[in-house]
């Protein structure tokens, strides 16, 4: 995988990446984020882009980003946006620079969903055996859950990996909000996990924070995946994470059925992982989130 360019500064890389007669004619902000700051930069000959940026301290947050999206681009089974260059600028802030993903003048096509539930099967289908850096369930990097740090370390099963650095450091973080019955519940939950979870026959490259807000329409009016927090893990907890907040159409659905085979007992393992995503809603805004929490370890943890 080849490296991605670092810069001193913000016009450095435009120069670089685009010429001494280029210049930054626009800056627009973008909203809908958690995390960062967002804006179009709109150069002088009209070439968009996306920066986010933030603290110098956030330079890791967006490396960890670059990796992600790097990784889900070279499987070619589905579009991220193209990545430009990161760096720190001496305005005092870090940022990761990448393609203007642009639906807007696509018309909707009746087949997004389905062609976006394909290309995500074909995702979570793909051979990662030799592939660079895939040494079982994990990533080569730490990366963020939203603003959580979010463990990679390198396992050989799925259930250990999703317990040591998935449920575990969350409940860790969160143990203020429990009483006694939900650390019963919790421990109990974590010494039984391989009732509940099965390991999957492959690990898949996962986008790994997959709601509606990280799907978007780019150029080529196809649903691209943005803002990633990737590993090697089961599909089925990219899958379930689409159901947490909505979900997406019942095309979607049907489609990566028909494309990827999921096992019975899907919708039992499907609140377990959720679980990991409740818990970090939990650490991030706090206790309005605790009772889906409770309601979950009820289900799970006696
Ligand atoms: P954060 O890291 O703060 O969560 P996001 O990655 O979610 O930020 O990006 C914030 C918003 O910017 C998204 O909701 C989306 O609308 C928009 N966005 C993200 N990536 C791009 C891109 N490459 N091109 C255009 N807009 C983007």
């Amino acid at each position: 995988m080849k490296k991605l360019q670092s810069y001193t500064s913000l016009s450095e890389a435009i120069r670089d990446l685009f010429g001494n007669e280029k210049s930054i004619a626009n800056k627009q902000p973008v909203f809908g984020g958690d995390i960062n700051t967002a804006c179009k930069i709109t150069l002088n000959d009209q070439t968009a882009l996306f920066m986010k940026s933030n603290r110098p301290d956030a330079l890791p947050n967006f490396e960890a980003e670059a990796l992600g999206l790097e990784t889900i681009a070279e499987t070619g089974c589905i579009r991220v946006p193209q990545l430009l260059g990161l760096g720190t600028d001496p305005e005092g802030y870090a940022f990761l620079l990448m393609e203007f993903a642009d639906g807007s003048h696509c018309r909707p096509n009746s087949s997004y969903w389905s062609q976006f539930a394909e290309n995500l099967a074909n995702l979570h289908k793909h051979d990662v055996h030799g592939a660079e850096n895939a040494l079982g369930f994990g990533f080569p990097k730490d990366n963020y859950i939203g603003h959580t740090a979010q463990k990679n370390t390198w396992h050989e099963n799925w259930i250990d990996f999703f317990r040591d650095c998935r449920l575990a450091p969350q409940f860790q973080m969160a143990s203020g909000y429990f009483e006694k019955t939900d650390h019963r519940r919790i421990t109990h939950l974590l010494d039984h996990l391989d009732q509940y979870l099965a390991e999957p026959d492959a690990p898949s490259l996962l986008h790994g924070d997959l709601w509606a807000g990280n799907v978007m329409t780019g150029s080529d009016g196809t649903a691209w995946l943005i803002d990633p927090a990737a590993y090697y893990g089961h599909a089925e907890a990219d899958l379930a994470m689409t159901e947490l907040f909505g979900g997406f159409p019942r095309s979607f659905y049907q489609t990566y059925q028909a494309c990827m085979h999921t096992d019975p007992g899907y919708a039992d393992r499907r609140d377990l992982y959720n679980l990991y995503h409740l818990l970090n809603h939990l650490n991030m805004f706090g206790s309005s989130y605790l009772g889906s929490v409770q309601r979950t370890l009820r289900r799970y943890g006696s």
